[in-house]
């Protein structure tokens, strides 16, 4: 398998906000097994390529240009672990002297840890408990890998931030703050709850829910002593 595989739905030529404190490119790669309620970029998971499709080489070639202006290269999805391709494009962006930013959500552990050498920097997207993954993914499978890869990421010494979407349909505050509390147990230092944006979602039948200012108050005021970081992103 070479990077020319890879499937990439699309590309940001320059984000300051994928990789933190570091100017990056992002590639989005096409293909995600789960199917939440509320992704924002449901045209990112079939693994076809869309309609905005660039090539590696294209992507490549944007990088090269970039060298000296761009630090980071950032993979996003969709969920960029299922891509066999991934592996060689990462080992690629190293030797052009970029850092590398992987957004995932960690479906399969077997997939991520052979990725590890070769990351800098990790989004780890959490959604909820373990037993509560099918409730957003509707996989019910889902969960227990997904956690896993907190201590997958501990000991290969890869800095991450876990992050997790909330939607006000899907969770109450109490349901957040569970989550927070049980990733601060496990040594997360770094957590962001980034509000769901509802303009474009894979179900819309979900509805825009609601959180009120109060709600977000109390998940940041109550989880604020467990991390380094707390973040609320609206
Ligand atoms: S929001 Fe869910 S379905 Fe959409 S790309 Fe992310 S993990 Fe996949």
């Amino acid at each position: 398998m070479t990077a020319d595989s890879l499937v990439i739905g699309g590309m940001a030529a320059f984000s300051t906000v994928d990789y933190p404190q570091h100017l990056a490119a992002t590639l989005f790669l096409q293909g995600c097994p789960w199917r939440c309620h509320y992704c924002h970029n449901p045209h990112l998971i079939p693994l076809q390529p869309g309609d905005e499709t660039i090539t590696w080489q294209q992507a490549r070639r944007h990088l090269k240009s970039r060298q000296g202006l761009l630090e980071a290269v950032v993979f996003s999805g969709g969920e960029p672990t299922i891509q066999k391709a991934l592996l060689p494009a990462l080992q690629q962006t190293r030797e052009l002297g970029f850092r590398n930013g992987l957004h995932t959500g960690a479906p399969h552990l077997k997939l991520l840890e052979p990725l590890l050498p070769w990351l800098d920097w990790v989004g780890l997207d959490i959604k909820a408990l373990p037993s509560d993954y099918e409730i957003i993914t509707t996989n019910r499978h889902a969960g227990p890998e997904s956690w896993a890869a907190i201590e997958a990421l501990q000991k290969a010494g890869v800095d991450f931030e876990c992050r997790m979407t909330w939607h006000g349909a899907l969770q109450l505050p109490e349901q957040v703050i569970t989550v927070g509390v049980r990733l601060a147990d496990q040594g997360v230092r770094r957590f962001a709850v980034q509000i769901a944006r509802t303009d474009q979602m894979l179900n819309d039948f979900i509805g825009a829910g609601y959180l009120s200012a109060e709600d977000k108050q109390r998940v940041q005021n109550t989880l604020t002593p467990f991390f380094e970081t707390l973040n609320i992103r609206d």
